[in-house]
């Protein structure tokens, strides 16, 4: 068993925010990491609405800033590392992840979302070969090609306007006839001659040979169903939170987003979550740094609390 003070779980922004706190704070922390830094915002191609940054930055180079800082004031980071599970033993939270089992008095819990799925045959044999739910990793494999963005939100319309930068034509499949979107991205989505929108329309089958070759889309108000031909098909239907190993042990809502207190505070004493694993109204960059901080001052007054004991 390895002991720290705290444990952290995520290197997104919230989970490297709350790590660069408790490490200032001198508070013995390790941060666990799946895989390597691959968070949504750090797939994210450009980053407009962080401030500080009034050109944009990248998310990836982002998340490498943060992590610098973060490690700069000694967090020990440990990646290829997933937590599995949570336990409770005595005054201790204990994660383990494969042979490994880490002990601390206080738990963040930065694990983030991914994607949804849609769900629709062929999503899964084409995921790779044409199936993507990234752009910016995936986009440039579509050069000159007609390529489709299902969904309405931010993620959609952003993945739309970055693929127009390489794909000769850009359809955005959307299920209502309004988009969720922020209205800046509306408007810039709207007037680019690139983006054709299919408004009240789903994707029903993905089809291909090999790799995706087309889209059966069915219109949501007339039932009438027609093939798209596309060389790709990029999903951006939102995400859910990523809690398996916490499932069942701390208070969640009923997407499986945890419930906090104003301070990140779970249902259970001395867990705490940040960022967009944490039911809360707005889930960017921005909201998950704050959490992240919030989380860390919180914990740290839980131990305090616990060695006044
Ligand atoms: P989102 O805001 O939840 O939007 C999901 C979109 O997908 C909605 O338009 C929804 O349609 C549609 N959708 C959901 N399930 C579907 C299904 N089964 N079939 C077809 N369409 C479906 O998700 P998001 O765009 O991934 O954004 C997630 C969060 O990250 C948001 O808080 C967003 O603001 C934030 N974000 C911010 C930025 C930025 O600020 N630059 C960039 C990316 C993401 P309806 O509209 O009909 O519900």
């Amino acid at each position: 068993m390895e002991d720290y003070q705290v444990i952290i779980i995520g290197a997104g922004p919230a989970g490297l925010t709350a790590g660069l706190y408790t490490a200032r704070a001198h508070l013995q922390t390790v941060l666990l990491e799946a895989m390597i830094p691959s968070g949504q915002a750090y797939m994210t191609e450009s980053i407009e609405n962080y401030p500080g940054f009034p050109e944009g930055i990248s998310g990836r180079e982002l998340i490498e800033r943060f992590t610098q800082q973060a490690k700069k004031f000694g967090l020990e980071i440990l990646q290829f590392t997933k937590a599995e599970r949570v336990e409770l033993e005595g005054g201790k939270r204990v994660v383990i992840a494969g042979e490994k089992r880490f002990s601390a008095s206080a738990l963040i819990i930065a694990s983030g979302a991914q994607a949804n799925k849609l769900g629709v045959s062929g999503e899964e044999e084409f995921a790779g070969r044409g199936v993507s739910y990234c752009a910016t990793c995936d986009g440039a494999f579509f050069k000159d090609q007609e390529v489709a963005v299902v969904g309405g939100g931010d993620a959609a319309v952003e993945d739309a306007l970055y693929l127009t930068r390489i794909a000769r034509k850009v359809f955005l499949i959307h299920r209502r006839d309004r988009l969720r979107a922020q209205k800046i991205l509306q408007s810039r989505a709207l007037g680019d001659p690139k983006i054709e929108f299919l408004w009240d329309t789903v994707v029903r089958e993905i089809r291909g040979e090999g790799a995706v070759k087309e889209l059966v889309l069915e219109n949501v108000k007339d039932s009438t169903q027609k093939e798209l031909a596309v060389g790709g098909v990029f999903i951006a239907i939102g995400q859910k939170p990523n809690v398996d190993f916490i499932r069942g042990l701390v208070e969640m809502d009923e997407q499986g987003y945890i419930i906090t207190d104003q301070n990140c505070a779970t249902s259970v004493a001395g867990i705490f979550a940040a960022g967009d694993v944490r039911k809360k109204a707005l889930r960017q960059i921005a909201t998950a740094v704050g959490d992240g901080a919030l989380a860390a001052s919180a914990a740290e007054r839980y131990i305090e609390g616990q060695e006044m004991k």
